[in-house]
């Protein structure tokens, strides 16, 4: 039987929570007869092993998860470590240590679910966001000169490379032609952004022409937050830059009904690293170690990490289950106007695992 080896970081705040809930998931999945089973490591990097280690992550660790087949990753992110420190210290180590340059974030509205879209069909958003998540503006390119004094200036240099770019438009071109619409939003901000944002637009008409039955357009990045909202159904796969992707995620996730729900997937599109897969929100301070925290954003991904693997009847599956769970406002946790536990959530779907007929899966 097929073995897969998966390292698993919660990390911080509910990370803590929503990561061994999905390693129930997977493992009721491998018990449920799906023909393969997962070999689990744990890490405990994050806020605490920077207490008592001084950095986040071990400086070899990367070495540590270079032979697993996926990380499920929860957050980075404690309330007593600034957050440049937690965010480059782990997640943006393994991202970009592992090059995972295709950060793919699905947003639907799925069933049972009040997403705050009233005069749209849950059916008319159904998008795929592909972030550059190498380069960009998350280059760490920059610095401070004459800090505290009056004179002190700082950098944050956008760093946009031709490769770069080219890889992640034809990521998102293929992705595009894969999806039954075949359209492509390519986000820029090339009016004010004159120079890297110009080579940007160019190398996507540039690589357009690869890909014939892809439909395309463009939208400026401000332009693109009003049509997300008011033309939702205009939209199928969009591909933007690190920082526009990351905040046009978030109110992607946030008119899907919650920030708790929406998954995504830091790839590595040729396979060299391991690819990481993690739900889109933080450590939520707020909320953390209550039992609150919606874990379906953790599930989900989970799909993801599955499709990944290629066991896509197990991924069918535990997407089926997780849509029945949502459907019922019973198993709703407070995020989604309800009160159940990340506990009962999780055992909902391990029992409609377990349920699930034979061979359906
Ligand atoms: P956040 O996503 O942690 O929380 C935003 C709001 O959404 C909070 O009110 C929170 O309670 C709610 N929320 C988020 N996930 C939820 C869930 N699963 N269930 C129910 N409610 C949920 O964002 P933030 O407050 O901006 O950031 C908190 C910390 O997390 C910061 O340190 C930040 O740097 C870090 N962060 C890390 C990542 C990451 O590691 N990928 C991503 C975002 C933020
Ligand atoms: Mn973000």
């Amino acid at each position: 039987m097929k073995t897969y080896k998966i390292a698993c970081i919660p990390g911080d705040g509910i990370g803590q929570e929503v990561v061994p809930a999905g390693q129930t998931v997977l493992a009721a999945l491998a018990a449920a007869g799906s023909g393969f089973k997962f070999d689990f490591e744990n890490f405990g990097w994050g806020g605490d092993w920077f207490r008592a280690h001084g950095e986040m992550m071990p400086a070899a660790g990367l070495d540590a998860l270079r032979d697993k087949d996926a990380i499920l990753f929860g957050s980075a992110g404690d309330p007593h470590i600034p957050d440049h420190i937690t965010l480059w210290g782990l997640r943006l180590k393994i991202c970009q240590g592992f090059d995972q340059y295709a950060n793919v974030r699905p947003t639907r509205i799925l069933p049972g679910i009040d997403a705050p879209l009233k005069r749209c069909q849950p059916a008319d958003l159904d998008w795929v966001i592909v972030r550059e998540n190498s380069e960009g503006e998350y280059s760490g390119v920059g610095g401070r000169v004459h800090q505290g004094q009056p004179i002190e200036a700082a950098t944050d240099l956008s760093m946009m490379t031709r490769a770069g770019v080219e890889r992640i438009m034809r990521y998102a071109f293929r992705l595009a032609q894969s999806r039954p619409r075949k359209l492509l939003t390519v986000v820029t901000k090339s009016n004010a952004q004159r120079h890297a944002m110009v080579m940007w637009d160019e190398i996507a008409l540039q690589i357009s022409k690869e890909f014939p039955d892809v439909q395309w357009d463009k939208e400026l990045v401000d332009a693109a937050t009003a049509r997300m909202v008011n033309r939702p159904a205009s939209l199928d796969t969009l591909v933007a830059t690190n920082l526009h992707a990351d905040i046009l995620s978030d109110l992607a996730a946030a008119l899907a009904g919650s920030l708790g729900i929406a998954p995504t997937a830091n790839i590595d599109p040729e396979r060299r690293y391991p690819s990481m897969f993690e739900p889109i929100h933080g450590s939520a301070f707020d909320i953390m170690g209550k039992g609150l925290a919606n874990p379906v954003g953790t599930f989900w991904s989970c799909v993801m990490l599955l499709e990944h693997l290629g066991e896509l009847d197990a991924a069918r599956l535990l997407m089926q289950v997780i849509e029945q769970v949502t459907a019922d406002p019973a198993l709703h946790t407070r995020d989604l106007g309800g009160s159940a536990s990340t506990q009962q959530v999780t055992q909902a779907v391990c029992e409609r695992i377990a349920a699930a007929p034979a061979g359906r899966h």
